[in-house]
């Protein structure tokens, strides 16, 4: 049962580890970003927070997060409802750079969909644009799995 995982966490007082598998807990990663309270100091922590974002559902934070030019085509409730679909099961960042207002990663997210398991593998482009990193395209890989 999930829930005693859950007790023994809270016996231990150990602080819950973030969504994106970091190591680090949420409140020192991913949180405050997606609550606005910080910015996303990197085009890795603001992929890590959007990753975050799938895994909480908040469809909304990924649309705020992405280039402003292309905000209005990101079809919310397309995002939504596979986000719901979807249980999202682990991050792996393989590459990660950040060149001036340019960013790139390269990620792996591994998700349950329909009963099946499935890796996302991406190259993320990132631009800096008035001192904030938004995520601005992305290059999907075919997984042979
Ligand atoms: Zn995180």
């Amino acid at each position: 049962m999930s829930s005693q995982k859950v007790i023994s966490r809270d016996l231990l007082d150990k602080p819950k580890d973030c969504y994106c598998q970091s190591g680090k807990a949420a409140e020192d990663c991913c949180l405050p970003i997606l609550e606005g309270r910080i910015q996303a100091s990197s085009p890795e922590a603001l992929m890590r927070s959007r990753y975050t974002a799938f895994c909480l559902e908040n469809i909304e934070y990924l649309q705020q997060t992405t280039d402003p030019a292309k905000q209005e085509s990101f079809d919310l409730e397309l995002n939504k409802s596979w986000a719901s679909k979807a249980e999202f099961t682990g991050l792996e960042i393989l590459a990660s750079e950040e060149m001036a207002d340019t960013g790139r990663v390269e990620f792996k997210a591994s998700f349950d969909f329909d009963g099946e398991s499935r890796t996302h593998h991406e190259d993320s482009v990132f631009k800096r644009i008035g001192g904030r990193w938004y995520f601005h395209s992305g290059e999907v890989f075919e997984e042979d799995s």
